[in-house]
């Protein structure tokens, strides 16, 4: 045995390596004091006379004062976006409007950097993350959809497909500009115009794209931006001038959207909550599993709407995977978000941090083992230690509620059709992983789960190309692929 593995052995987890501090600069980024609204392709003071701070997560820092919209004006917004369609956009061919998607997915491109570290500011997610995947993903949108604006008659052949007009848009704080993207990319190579509300803590990634909107030279009016709280959101979805709502959020305002959208003819798409089950079968790599159930869980905190957040692990090789997994929990590292070598990131919001803090102690209480790895958190900020629950049962709250954080609920199972019971086992039905060297497995489990997107042998993985939705409870209607463009357009 050698040193290491001796030191290894007396400490069950070891701990994260010591690594120098590798702060990214925050240089390339410049704030503006104070933010007005986007509308018509000009800044707006806002009618309403509201603004609020945005602060940043990992530092309760005041990064800049974003409006706060009103009824009027969402109403302006809406006119805003009704007049660009009719006047030009809806008309103009369908390869001219290509270009400015593709010229909006080049600038994402060139300006990746100042983008992805204005996202980790104003949400805490870690710099590798932004770097290497919100931002990536953002231009890959814009480019796929761009190549599918002057095709839509291929997509939809013989169906004569038209864009519908205005769609307002809702996106929740987890993945600010990545799902403005998913949202806007698709809309504008339907050939409508927008109006989009950003969440209220991630503002600010979503007005700096006002700024590539305007360097793309997208006529005024195309896209606009309102930001605000819920009152903002609900506003848009109420608007007579809306042709169509698309949501990412909580299945409860999915809900209270649905309820009021009833009876208006209005077009809806819902991307809610998850609960997704990733299952590990006794054949499985186990180390590759175990990157996939970190990456499952701790990709962004947890705050991930697909994150595999339950745990499901054939009973025969329980105790290895645990092990290994605990062991691999201690080399994360947690804290600056801008630090090139930080696993986890701030929690969003002191809210979020409430709410996981409260199903924490439920799953304590009714009978979960806890365990979190020895780590130092830091002092300002909202913060949570990876967390793994064992010892769960299917009833338990943290086996049933979505968390939406660090933590991963931890069941077993014997059998493939247990294993099958236990993931479909929840109102959710929005992905889930499975783990197992048979091809024929995965193919007989990806028939039996109830989920919108089934990862085989690794997990959280993204392709504009790919649609992505939920069953059930986890909402309605696709975004990304061929189906994404379907929601915005009508066929005569
Ligand atoms: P949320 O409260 O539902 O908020 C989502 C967005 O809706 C925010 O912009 C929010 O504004 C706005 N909003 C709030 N109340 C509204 C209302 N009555 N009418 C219209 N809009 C309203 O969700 P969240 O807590 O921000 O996000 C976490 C949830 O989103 C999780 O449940 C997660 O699973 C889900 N999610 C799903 C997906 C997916 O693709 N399926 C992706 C990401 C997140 P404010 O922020 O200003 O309140
Ligand atoms: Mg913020």
């Amino acid at each position: 045995m050698t040193d290491i593995e001796k030191r290894q052995d007396r400490s069950p987890v070891p701990s994260a390596f010591d690594y120098a501090p590798a702060p990214e600069s925050r240089d390339v980024v410049t704030l503006e004091d104070r933010y007005g609204l986007f509308v018509g392709g000009e800044w707006v003071e806002p009618k309403s006379g509201e603004h609020e701070q945005t602060i940043s997560p990992s530092s309760e820092e005041p990064l800049a004062e974003v409006a706060y919209a009103g009824p009027e004006d969402v109403a302006l917004a809406v006119d805003a976006g009704r007049e660009a369609f009719e006047n030009g956009w809806s008309d103009i061919s369908p390869a001219e409007r290509a270009k400015y998607l593709y010229r909006i997915a080049r600038i994402l491109q060139e300006r990746s950097r100042e983008f992805a570290v204005l996202e980790s500011l104003d949400g805490g997610k870690p710099i590798r993350e932004s770097r290497d995947v919100d931002l990536p993903l953002s231009a890959a949108h814009f480019f796929y959809y761009a190549g599918w604006a002057d095709k839509l008659e291929y997509a939809f052949p013989n169906r004569n497909p038209k864009p519908l007009g205005v769609a307002g848009q809702i996106i929740p704080w987890n993945f600010p500009l990545l799902m403005l993207s998913w949202k806007i990319a698709p809309a504008l190579a339907a050939g409508n115009t927008v109006v989009l509300k950003p969440a209220e803590s991630t503002p600010l990634t979503a007005l700096l794209f006002c700024d590539v909107v305007r360097q793309a030279e997208l006529p005024p009016g195309v896209v606009n931006i309102v930001t605000g709280d819920g009152r903002a959101g609900a506003e848009l979805v109420k608007h007579p001038g809306i042709d169509k709502v698309a949501f990412t959020g909580s299945t409860e305002v999915g809900k209270e959207i649905q309820r009021a959208l009833a009876g208006t003819g209005k077009k809806l798409t819902l991307e809610l909550g998850g609960k997704a089950a990733n299952i590990i079968f006794d054949d499985a790599p186990l180390d590759q599993a175990v990157e996939g159930i970190i990456n499952g869980i701790y990709f962004n905190q947890g705050h991930v709407c697909c994150a595999g957040s339950r745990l499901l692990v054939q009973e025969s090789i329980y105790e290895q995977v645990i092990a290994k997994l605990k062991r691999r929990m201690g080399t994360l590292r947690v804290g600056d978000p801008l630090d090139k070598n930080t696993d986890i990131g701030a929690i969003n919001s002191r809210e979020q941090l409430e709410k996981i803090k409260e199903l924490v102690a439920a799953g304590e209480e009714e009978g979960a083992e806890i365990f979190q790895p020895e780590c130092r958190l830091p002092e300002k900020g909202w913060w949570f230690p990876p967390t793994v629950f064992t010892n769960v049962v299917q009833s338990y709250r943290i086996a049933q509620e979505e968390i939406f954080g660090p933590v991963l609920s931890v069941l077993t199972f014997r059998t493939p059709d247990e294993a099958v019971e236990k993931a479909n086992n929840t109102p959710y039905g929005l992905s889930a992983g499975v783990w197992t060297e048979k091809g024929s497995r995965i193919l007989s489990m990806a028939q039996r789960l109830r989920a919108g997107v089934i990862w085989a042998n690794t997990y959280n993985r993204f392709d504009p190309a790919s649609p992505f939705g939920g069953y059930k409870e986890s909402g309605f209607g696709r975004e990304g692929g061929r189906h994404g463009l379907e929601p915005y357009l009508k066929f005569e």
